[in-house]
C-alpha cells in the first residue's frame, strides 16, 4: 500500500505529453554511429592497441560494442579509465578458471518456455530483447544463447499463456539483451498484453540503456511508461557502476522517466579495478541520489567464464559496504547480493 503511494506520489501531469531531449529515432541513430571493435573504440579514445598494457583480444567473440555518448564519458589517452575496463577486451577472458561456467546463475534450468524464466515466486522474467546497446564484459550472459528466443511480433504467445495460468505471480520482470532495444512500436504491444492480465500489478524493466543511451529515453517511451502507469506500477531497474558514468544526459533521461512516475532504482557490479574502493562507491550512490535514481543492488560478480579477473572477495565487499554505512545515509548503501543458481531469492551478504 505504502509502495504504491509513493509511486503515485511522484510528479506527472495528468494527461499531459512529457518533453524529453529526444525524438523518435534519434536513439536508433545514435547506434548506427556507435562504436564497434576495438580499434574504433582505441582511436576514439586516442590509443595505440601497440602500447596496451596488457594483451588485448582483437576480434572478441563476444564483440566490442560501445555508443558514442558513453565513450565520450571515458578519458581519453588513459588505458586506466573505468569506464573503457568495463568494456575493453582482454585476452584474460580467454583463460577457463575453475568455477567460473557459461550459466552461472542456472538461467537454462530456469527457463520454463524459451525466453521467460521463472527463478523466483512472485515474478516472472521475460527476455524481450535479444540486443544490447553496449556489450559489459563482465556480463552475467554473455554466454546466453540468444538465437534460440522466439523472434517477431508473434513470438510472445507461449509466454503470454505462460503467465496467464502463473499462479501467484504478480510481476513481470522484461529483460534481455535489454528491453528498451526494442523499438516504441514493440514495446507497445508487449505493454499492452501485460496490462490485460488481471494479475499482474507491477511491470519491471531492466535496462542500462538510460544510463549508456540516454536519447533512448524518447517522447514517444516516456509517454508510454506514463499510461501504462496510470493501471500498474512501473519500475524502472538501470545499471551503473561507476559514478562517471553519470552526466546531464543520464540526469535528464532519469527526470524525464521520473515525471511519468517511473520508480527508478540502480543495480550496480562490484567489479575489481573498477569500482572496488569505498570513495568510488559512495560517489556512485551520492551521483544516483541526486539524478533520483536509488542505489538497490551491489551485485557480487556472476562466475561466468571469461569473467574472472574481475571479480574481488566477498569479504573486501563487506568492508565497503562497512565503509559505506558510514559515510551515507541508509537509503543511499545499496544491498549487496549474490545470485546462486537455484536459489529462491537473491542471497543477501550483509
Ligand atoms: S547491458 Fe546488461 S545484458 Fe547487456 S551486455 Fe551489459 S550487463 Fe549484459
Amino acid at each position: 500500500m505504502k509502495y504504491r503511494k509513493m509511486l503515485t506520489s511522484l510528479p506527472k501531469p495528468p494527461g499531459a505529453p512529457i518533453p524529453t531531449a529526444h525524438g523518435p529515432r534519434d536513439w536508433q541513430k545514435d547506434m548506427q554511429d556507435a562504436l564497434r571493435g576495438r580499434d574504433a573504440l582505441l582511436q576514439f579514445l586516442e590509443l595505440n592497441p601497440t602500447e596496451a598494457p596488457e594483451s588485448l583480444l582483437e576480434n572478441p567473440k563476444f564483440p566490442i560494442l560501445v555508443p558514442r555518448g558513453f565513450a565520450r564519458r571515458m578519458r581519453p589517452k588513459d588505458w586506466r579509465d573505468p569506464l573503457l575496463a568495463q568494456v575493453l577486451a582482454l585476452s584474460r577472458e580467454n583463460l577457463r578458471v575453475d568455477d567460473f561456467s557459461d550459466d552461472a546463475v542456472g538461467d537454462l534450468a530456469s527457463q520454463v518456455v524459451p525466453g521467460v524464466l521463472h527463478k523466483y515466486a512472485s515474478r516472472v522474467l521475460m527476455m524481450i530483447s535479444a540486443q544490447c546497446a553496449i556489450h559489459c564484459r563482465y556480463c552475467f550472459r554473455r554466454e546466453f544463447p540468444y538465437g534460440d528466443l522466439p523472434r517477431g511480433k508473434d513470438g510472445h504467445e507461449d509466454a503470454w499463456s505462460y503467465l496467464e495460468n502463473a499462479e501467484g505471480v504478480d510481476e513481470i520482470v522484461f529483460s534481455g539483451g535489454d528491453p528498451l532495444f526494442l523499438d516504441n512500436k514493440r514495446l507497445e504491444g508487449i505493454l499492452d498484453h501485460a496490462a490485460s492480465l488481471p494479475r499482474i500489478r507491477t511491470l519491471r524493466f531492466h535496462t542500462r540503456l538510460p544510463i549508456v543511451l540516454p536519447s533512448r529515453i524518447d517522447s514517444g517511451l516516456v509517454n508510454m511508461l506514463a499510461k501504462a502507469g496510470d493501471t500498474r506500477a512501473v519500475v524502472m531497474v538501470v545499471h551503473a557502476n561507476h559514478p562517471n558514468e553519470l552526466d546531464e544526459t543520464t540526469r535528464m533521461a532519469a527526470q524525464a522517466l521520473r515525471r511519468a512516475g517511473v520508480l527508478l532504482l540502480n543495480q550496480t557490479v562490484l567489479l575489481h579495478g573498477i569500482n572496488d574502493d569505498a570513495d568510488t562507491l559512495a560517489d556512485l550512490s551520492r551521483a544516483l541520489v541526486a539524478q533520483g535514481i536509488l542505489p538497490y543492488y551491489l551485485h557480487q560478480l556472476d562466475r561466468v567464464s571469461g569473467t574472472a579477473h574481475f571479480e574481488t572477495p566477498e569479504s573486501h565487499g563487506l568492508e565497503l559496504i562497512a565503509s559505506l554505512r558510514e559515510k551515507l545515509p541508509g537509503y543511499a548503501v545499496p544491498a549487496y547480493v549474490r545470485e546462486l543458481a537455484g536459489e529462491k531469492h537473491k542471497r543477501p551478504l550483509t
